[in-house]
């Protein structure tokens, strides 16, 4: 982790990945979806915010989880919205 992680990034010791490569609230509705985060508090991965929904952020707002890692394949990193902190793994 880097110099500009928060405390809760800090606190994850194994990153939580995407069980499914789709926003699991988009499909429910039939939507579509750019990007995919994964929630490291309870595991959902939604969509980022350049997707129309912008679940991620709908969820940890909604959720009080503060931090998403990318689902896309070869990102690595975290981001905690709270403290609009930032780190790669
Ligand atoms: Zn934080
Ligand atoms: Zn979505
Ligand atoms: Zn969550």
């Amino acid at each position: 982790m880097d110099e500009t992680a928060c405390a809760h990034i800090e606190a994850i010791s194994e990153v939580k990945q995407a069980e499914r490569l789709e926003c699991e609230e988009c499909v429910k509705i039939g939507a579509r979806w750019v990007h995919l985060r994964t929630c490291q508090e309870c595991g959902a991965t939604l969509c980022c915010d350049d997707s129309p929904n912008r679940h991620a952020t709908k969820h940890a707002r909604a959720s009080g989880h503060p931090v998403i890692a990318s689902a896309q394949p070869g990102e690595r990193w975290l981001s905690c919205y709270p403290d609009d902190a930032f780190a790669t793994y």
